[in-house]
């Protein structure tokens, strides 16, 4: 019997698809190391909950962080701790499919595929993640139509032109999720001298964040954090319109990307994708009025897919649950 399982490896979150259960376990892919014995002490959810409040001899780490992968053991142990937390590999050793980047090296690809054959896999095949998640936005990826999707995860934003199955033209760029926290976080420090850590900066771009301000989105909320000149906790409030400011310049860096790849795609698939639009997926897609950011600025409809969080691992579990239909793609990534 062959056992599929499809994990969406991203650099935020690791997501596990299992065939006719869907999505079954989602975490952050974040790893907990002992300094000094270098010993792994807790990964996922327990090890994201450490960040920012250990002490120091334990380091938080972020293997993919850049979409990459940055250290082969923390990315064992984590395949290992998803596997093992699926309970599917119990008697026999899986198929798995799991994401990569598009700029995926050769090196790195065979870190991916040993870490998940050690991991216990029987078949591993890395997939490019824009072809998941596009897969997983449902659009018909074997079609001989231009399709575009901008996947805005936690390291990286790829954007990529998809025909026939294959990605045709594609940008890859390492300003997402994370760097807009850290943009958030540089803005409050120089418009009001207050520190706030990295999950404070997340919470505030999922709470009260937006690419611009329409009159349903000037939304605020109280933060607490420190001022860096008298060193004191204070309150201040945030609005939309402080975000829309503090993650301007990143956004501009995605719709140049997004311009790049446009300019660089052969003109049949372009007019497909001024006809179809372009889709968004990734959690950095549920940022306020994106779609209508980037349609601004490149007259270009765009949308965002269902669940974009899940995109990706839906891509994966198509791929598993139709091996037949989708073949092509699993051997095309060898
Ligand atoms: P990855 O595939 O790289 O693991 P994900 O697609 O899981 O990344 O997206 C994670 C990123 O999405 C994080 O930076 C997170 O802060 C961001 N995110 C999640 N929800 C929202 C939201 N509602 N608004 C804006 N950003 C969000
Ligand atoms: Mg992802």
């Amino acid at each position: 019997m062959l056992i599929k399982i499809g994990i969406d490896l991203g650099t935020a979150n690791t997501t596990v698809y299992l065939p006719n259960k869907g999505i079954v376990l989602t975490e952050p892919t974040v790893v907990a190391v002992d300094d000094l014995t270098k010993k792994i002490l807790a990964v996922g959810q327990e090890a994201k909950e450490m960040i920012g409040k250990t002490p120091g001899d334990i380091k938080i780490y972020r293997p993919l962080k850049e979409g990459v992968i940055a250290d082969y053991k923390s990315t064992l142990a984590i395949l290992k701790y998803f596997l093992d937390k699926t309970k599917a590999i119990k008697i026999f050793k899986p198929l798995l499919v799991v994401s990569v980047p598009a700029g995926i090296s050769s090196t790195e690809r065979k870190a991916v595929i040993d870490a998940a054959l050690e991991a216990g896999a029987k078949e591993v095949y890395p997939i490019r993640e824009p072809l998941l998640a596009s897969l997983g936005a449902d659009l018909p990826i074997n079609s001989p139509t231009g399709q575009m999707i901008v996947n805005i995860g936690g390291g990286t934003t790829e954007i990529a032109v998809i025909s026939l199955g294959g990605i045709v033209s594609w940008e890859s760029i390492r300003i997402a999720g994370d760097k807009f926290d850290e943009s958030i976080r540089e803005y409050l420090r120089r418009k009001f001298n207050l520190a706030v850590g990295d999950r404070t900066a997340e919470m505030i771009k999922i709470q009260v964040g937006a690419a611009l301000i329409n009159k349903n989105h000037n939304l605020e909320m109280n933060v607490n954090g420190i001022n860096i000149l008298t060193g004191l906790p204070v309150t201040v409030k945030i609005t939309s319109a402080h975000i829309v400011e503090a993650l301007q310049r990143d956004l501009r860096e995605i719709i140049l990307g997004i311009k790049k790849v446009l300019a660089n795609t052969p003109p049949e698939l372009v007019a497909d994708i001024m006809e179809k639009g372009i889709v968004l997926s990734g959690g950095g897609a549920l940022l306020r009025n994106l779609d209508q950011l980037i349609y601004e600025q490149t007259g270009v409809a765009t949308f965002v897919a269902d669940d974009p969080l899940y995109c990706v691992a839906r891509g994966t579990g198509k791929i598993i649950e139709k091996l037949d239909i989708y073949r092509r793609i699993l051997i095309s990534h060898k």
